[in-house]
């Protein structure tokens, strides 16, 4: 496991955004800044509450934000000692970036759908990372932003799965399973069934309350990512958290015109 890793400084640029969490009954969502493909903005790991108190994490973030999660998780009222499990909602790495650090502090079981399981593992080579050569060009380049520098020369993730989950499958709390392929081969969303909230990952974005996508550019089977959209606008559901953009209230309404508005795109 790689530990040590430090996520470069830019202060100056994330200095406008503060970590959050936000409590929607037994879903914890917590807001962290992050540079995304040398972008700042804002990412939504969730913790879910389980009966006995137990949390299972859904996403870890980028590399280097345990200290961040454990904070907001404090302002919620628990301990990263609670975490039990992490559910990953796909490989990208800012959503596994921390998953190592995580599993190291807690001993947590990692659980990932069936399809995506090789990419956690470290078996299969992330979906999206460019090719050796393509590293090799965009290494040579001395104006290339340091956090890409960083991702790009850093060990790979490689985290031993206790469970591959499948379509369906009920965990504790009767959160469900719904697979949404289309964005990586295994990306899965997850429903809580208390406040019917959608845990969307990357499989739906928002922003400022409207519910968009995926991203069509991170998306390398879009037509698959679509269809994921039809089903999960069949499914019953009032609020949706989108990993990029947040919380979305009242969404059912727009899922279904979201629906609407893929029907028959490429
Ligand atoms: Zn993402």
């Amino acid at each position: 496991m790689t530990t040590g890793f430090r996520y470069p400084r830019q202060v100056s640029l994330l200095a406008r955004y503060a970590a959050r969490m936000m409590r929607l009954g037994d879903v914890i969502v917590l807001e962290l800044p992050a540079i995304l493909m040398g972008t700042p903005g804002v990412i939504h790991p969730v913790a879910l509450v389980g009966p006995d108190h137990v949390l299972t994490l859904v996403d870890t973030g980028m590399p280097g934000m345990l200290g961040d999660m454990t904070r907001e998780l404090g302002a919620a009222g628990f301990t990263l000692g609670q975490v039990r499990r992490v559910i990953v909602t796909h490989h990208d790495l800012d959503h596994i970036g921390s998953l190592e650090a995580v599993v190291q502090a807690t001993g947590a079981e990692v659980w990932a759908l069936e399809p995506e399981v090789p990419y956690v593992t470290g078996e299969r080579r992330a979906q999206k990372l460019p090719s050796p050569e393509q590293v090799q060009v965009m290494l040579r380049d001395p104006d290339l932003n340091p956090v890409t520098r960083a991702m790009l020369t850093r060990e790979p993730v490689r985290v031993p799965v206790s469970r591959a989950l499948r379509d369906g499958d009920l965990l504790p709390g009767n959160v469900r399973v719904i697979a949404t392929p289309g964005h990586t081969p295994g990306h899965l969303s997850l429903l809580v069934p208390t406040g019917n909230i959608l845990i969307s990952g990357d499989a739906l974005t928002s922003q400022d309350g409207a519910l968009h996508g995926p991203l069509a550019r991170a998306t390398p089977d879009l037509p698959a990512a679509h269809d994921s959209v039809r089903r999960l606008a069949r499914q019953d559901v009032q609020t949706v958290v989108t990993y990029h953009g947040g919380v979305v209230s009242d969404a059912a309404a727009q899922l279904r015109a979201l629906a609407d508005r893929l029907d028959g795109s490429p």
